[in-house]
């Protein structure tokens, strides 16, 4: 029997034989103008915000006369979007931005809203793994609702196998495990994801894997090549964040781009100056609308990712829009020739002992930290193309730290940000490219999220 699609799985979900765009678009509006009259009712924001708007709306596109909502609005208030009383919020997700002082942006989850994204991983799933089969949940797991453990319960009601990580086990062992499980499906964050494929190849272990689902807001050519030559895997993106409801789009097949989840989001793409909304084939920022959200919903919220609508069909036959060059919208340049943080991890990962590149920006100059592979008989090494890079920079001072690691981390990452840090500059610090002396010299940044993007 063929594997369910996408398509067949949110038909079901929203009680239709079939899906047919047509069908689709009215179910949309009808969910659409469902949510709109409940947060001008519920949420102070938005009886606010959306003053005078006539509703419902005649039509989906008519969204675009309603104003946007930023995440700097999110911060300010965030208790005044909540559209359930304290009583009904299930969980609670703060996100602080890496190296700011900002206040907090909090998003609320009621039990429905965590059902529906665990229907909606389910649903993915179902698409990559056939009944019976594991799947391998790098995401932290341990705090109930959080996207492993709600991505371990969508793997049983897929009927297929959560596999999870044990705290402190060797890597031999753990490849061993997952050998005898005989896990089809890895997933993980990008970072993650990288560490094991790269610790496989550098140890031998010989570990193969049918398919990798990854998840972020970008990923670098570089790393995906990587992962897929170095656990044999086919490389499934996924795209989705919290203020999405996790779930966003999946890669099929035919890997043009994600399928987005639309019976659940309305995504636009708008011209980041002038708020525009853009057509097929042009890229701009992606701005969501959720249908369905209980705590948090978010009316035309600037995500910062861009991306562009496909106008032809795919050929895994869907009837769902396709996005593609899905990635962060990058804030923060960096000088010539090192461009921006996804061209200098692109530079970074194309070399094959790089498991992680970060950057810290001053006001007058940059830090570099490189992790590579490293034991005994493999010294790391700053890789050539990267040290050419960093020293035709002329405008600042760019220093470089390298650390050696011996051991895979498999621990859930941050998100991959350029972090700037206010304030006074450190002491002078010369260019390392001595790992010994970079080892010690290393200042880890605060960590204050660990949850997968
Ligand atoms: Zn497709």
């Amino acid at each position: 029997m063929p594997k369910p699609t996408l398509d067949d799985r949110i038909a079901r979900d929203i009680g239709l034989p079939s899906l047919t765009r047509a069908a689709l678009a009215g179910h949309r509006l009808r969910a659409l103008n469902g949510t709109l009259a409940r947060v001008v009712r519920e949420s102070a924001f938005y009886a606010k915000h959306l003053r005078g708007v006539r509703l419902p709306l005649p039509s989906l596109e008519a969204i675009a006369a309603l104003p946007f909502t930023t995440s700097a609005d999110l911060i300010r208030e965030p208790e005044s979007f909540r559209c359930v009383p304290p009583g009904s919020v299930e969980r609670i997700v703060t996100l602080r931005s890496s190296g700011t002082t900002a206040q907090p942006k909090r998003i609320f989850f009621t039990r429905r809203d965590l059902d529906d994204t665990r229907a909606y991983f389910a649903a993915g799933l179902t698409t990559l793994l056939d009944p019976g089969e594991a799947v391998f949940i790098l995401y932290a797991a341990s705090t109930p609702n959080s996207v492993g453990d709600l991505l371990a319960h969508a793997a049983r009601d897929a009927g297929t196998r959560p596999v999870m990580p044990e705290p402190g086990e060797p890597f031999p062992s753990l490849v061993r495990r997952l050998e005898r499980e005989r896990v089809r499906l890895l997933a993980g964050d990008p970072l993650q994801l990288l560490e094991l494929a790269r610790f496989n190849r550098f140890r031998g272990t010989g570990l193969r894997v049918p398919r990798v689902l990854l998840s972020a807001d970008s990923v670098p050519d570089s790393l995906r090549r990587a992962v897929e030559q170095d656990l044999g895997a086919e490389v499934f993106a996924h795209y989705g964040s919290r203020e999405t409801g996790y779930g966003g789009g999946l890669e099929c097949a035919a890997h043009r781009g994600c399928h987005m989840r639309e019976a659940d989001l309305l995504i636009e793409a708008v011209e980041p100056e002038t708020g525009v909304p853009l057509c097929a084939g042009e890229t701009g920022e992606l701005v969501v609308t959720v249908l369905r959200r209980e705590g948090t919903p978010l009316i035309r919220y600037r995500t910062g990712d861009e991306g562009r609508r496909d106008s032809g069909p795919c050929p895994c036959g869907t009837v769902l829009e396709t996005w593609s060059g899905v990635r962060r919208i990058e804030r923060e340049m960096l000088p010539a020739p090192l461009c921006c943080r996804e061209a200098l991890e692109d530079a970074a990962f194309a070399l094959p002992s790089v498991l992680d590149v970060r950057v810290r920006l001053w006001d007058d100059r940059i830090e570099i930290v490189l992790e590579t592979l490293s034991s005994s008989d493999y010294e790391p090494a700053v890789p050539e193309p990267l040290r050419d890079m960093i020293a035709a920079v002329r405008s600042i001072p760019v220093s470089l730290v390298v650390r050696g690691r011996s051991e895979p981390d498999l621990l859930p990452r941050r998100k991959r940000r350029i972090e700037r840090i206010p304030g006074e500059p450190p002491p002078a610090n010369p260019t390392l490219t001595d790992p010994t002396l970079a080892k010690s010299a290393l200042t880890e940044p605060a960590e204050n999220d660990r949850e997968p993007a």
